[in-house]
């Protein structure tokens, strides 16, 4: 593992910078910008290619832009909404990255590299309310929602480390926050990842993973695009789930499965459900049973989750053979399932384990 922490990172912000980034800015707003300063509109196509295609680091690489107007962008604009503070590298070239906002908070984002796919893991808050209670992030509680360029500039940022022939194939919203309670900035970010003029990775591509909000669930369903949806489940019974995600004492399983059939009928897209396995908790035999009685007759995949280990807390992820067991007891019963392969596991991989590490030091 390789590990390097900026200090800046530990200090506290003396200043922020009241340059916006430029990704901030809609298509109008920076064409406006152009015209006021005495640019050519044809310049706005340049610099969004350079912005969202190309890896540079600075407006300073554009460099079939002026020097004069490259001095402009300097000025006005910021570059990124990020600066890194923290890079880890695992030994399966998993990388995780500690990006700080303009505000000094800190978020993070992964990319997971398997042959031929190049999976990033995006945020969407800083902290989270839902406090699940395996979860590093939800342990400081919810800061702020992420703005939509906040989060759609995470991918950039992994596109940019990436080698000239990598390519970003996947996007999954399953790093800190709540996706669906920042909903309009989630679709406007996810409207960027997915448009053609923009970053063009297709909708199938992209999938948001939610503890479960039954409104949003259907507006989702109804946003027109194919993204895929993934339920945290934890539990097959409401005094479980409560326990594990103490949302649910608000919401209850009927109402969220049905939620998530008016989904599968909408976009005829399999839900996936994650299963976070917690040794003694929700991991024996009658669990998987009870849950394969209730997914019965839904389009439904299981994704089982070893839990991470997270230092500030006791639960445990359960040995191989008890995990083994779990799969196919669902299996048995018709309900495909797999064990999702561990990523990262010598670097802080679980959720929010990393920003939660780093917060304890400031
Ligand atoms: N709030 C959303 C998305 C972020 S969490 C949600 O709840 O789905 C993404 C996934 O990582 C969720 O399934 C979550 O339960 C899981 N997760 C969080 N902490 C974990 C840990 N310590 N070990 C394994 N999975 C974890």
């Amino acid at each position: 593992m390789s590990d390097s922490i900026s200090q800046s990172a530990l200090l506290p912000q003396l200043s922020a910078d009241m340059r916006r980034p430029l990704l901030a800015l809609t298509e109008q707003e920076l064409l406006d910008w152009l015209t006021s300063v005495g640019e050519k509109k044809f310049r706005l196509k340049q610099i969004r290619k350079w912005m969202i295609e190309r890896r540079i680091k600075s407006f300073d690489q554009m460099t079939d832009l002026p020097a004069a107007l490259r001095q402009k962008l300097t000025t006005e604009f910021r570059f990124s909404s990020f600066e890194q503070v923290g890079h880890q590298i695992a030994s399966d070239r998993t990388e995780k990255l500690l990006l700080k906002l303009n505000d000094s908070e800190l978020v993070e984002c992964v990319v997971m590299r398997e042959p031929g796919r190049h999976t990033v893991c995006i945020s969407t808050q800083v902290g989270c309310a839902m406090g699940c209670v395996f979860c590093a992030s939800g342990l400081l509680g919810v800061k702020r929602d992420l703005t939509a360029s906040e989060i759609f500039e995470q991918v950039l940022v992994i596109h940019r480390l990436l080698a000239d022939d990598e390519r970003v194939t996947n996007v999954v919203v399953m790093g800190i926050g709540e996706p669906l309670a920042n909903y309009d900035n989630l679709m406007a970010a996810l409207e960027f990842l997915s448009s053609e003029e923009n970053f063009g990775l297709g909708a199938r591509r992209i999938t948001v993973s939610t503890v479960g909000l039954p409104k949003k669930i259907r507006e989702f369903a109804r946003n027109g695009k194919q993204f895929n949806l993934a339920i945290s489940l934890h539990a097959p019974n409401d005094e479980l789930r409560t326990k594990i995600v103490p949302v649910n004492r608000n919401i209850g399983l009927n109402e969220l499965l049905d939620a998530a059939d008016d989904f599968f009928e909408v976009t005829g897209r399999r839900i996936s459900y994650e299963y976070v396995l917690l040794s003694g908790v929700n991991d024996q035999p009658a669990h998987a049973e009870e849950l394969a009685t209730l997914l019965r007759g839904r389009n439904a995949h299981v994704n089982l989750i070893p839990m991470n280990g997270v230092s500030e807390l006791v639960m445990t992820a359960p040995g191989e053979p008890m995990t083994r067991r779990f799969c196919e007891i669902l299996e048995q019963r018709g309900i495909p399932a797999t064990v999702r392969k561990r990523k990262g596991a010598d670097i802080d991989a679980a959720c929010g384990q990393l920003r939660l590490n780093r917060e304890q030091q400031r």
